[in-house]
């Protein structure tokens, strides 16, 4: 199964999105891990990417667009993945149609994560303690949320129209979240069987 997992920063994407791999066997892959691996290694996508995730902006489409391109290609996600802020803008969902198709796949389902704004911002608040992010930070947050409004939002409506999306209460804890999540991932199975 190929599948997304959506939401604003700091719904649980990430979290969600591992437990989520295993029971699809195949990678999770995160474009804002990837990015921050750069980064750390210093690599030119990294000092590419910098200065737009520390400002919370989008990196351009054309990088992220390859970076992905060059993941999905691997081996291990040649059956299964979970795909974990990608895409992020209308144009990433073009891409992302086109390079499935290529294969003569498509994406199986999207798991929307919904939690309120405020509740989003302490979240993020309370990971910058340990996260050490540069883009963690209050001001950064808050443009982060905005920027996912404009661009990404509306992407789920276009999954939404094709019958992809399951959109799971994001509130409540780690456990609650995961059985709903995993209850949504039955209902994209049976969906797209
Ligand atoms: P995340 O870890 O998913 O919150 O991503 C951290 C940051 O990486 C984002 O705020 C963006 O700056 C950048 N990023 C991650 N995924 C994408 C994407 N699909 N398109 C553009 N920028 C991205």
């Amino acid at each position: 199964m190929r599948l997304l997992i959506m939401g604003p920063p700091g719904a649980g994407k990430g979290t969600h999105a591992g437990a989520l791999a295993s029971l699809v066997r195949g990678p999770h892959i995160s474009t804002g891990d990837l990015f921050r691996d750069n980064i750390a290694r210093g690599t030119e996508l990294g000092r590419l990417a910098e200065k737009y995730i520390a400002a919370g902006e989008y990196v351009p489409d054309a990088v992220t667009d390859d970076m992905v391109r060059d993941r999905l290609g691997q081996p291990d996600a040649a059956r299964a993945f979970v795909l974990d802020g990608y895409p992020r803008t209308h144009a990433q969902v073009a891409t992302l149609d086109a390079l499935l198709e290529a294969r003569g796949t498509a994406v199986d389902g999207v798991v929307e994560l919904i939690v309120p704004d405020d509740e989003l911002v302490s979240r993020i608040l309370r990971r910058s303690a340990v996260s050490g992010r540069s883009d963690d930070t209050e001001d950064v947050v808050r443009h982060r949320l905005a920027v996912y409004g404009d661009q990404t939002a509306p992407l789920l409506e276009t999954y939404g129209e094709r019958g992809l999306r399951h959109s799971v209460d994001g509130t409540g804890s780690p456990e609650e979240v995961r059985r709903r999540v995993e209850r949504a991932v039955a209902s994209a199975s049976g969906a797209g069987a």
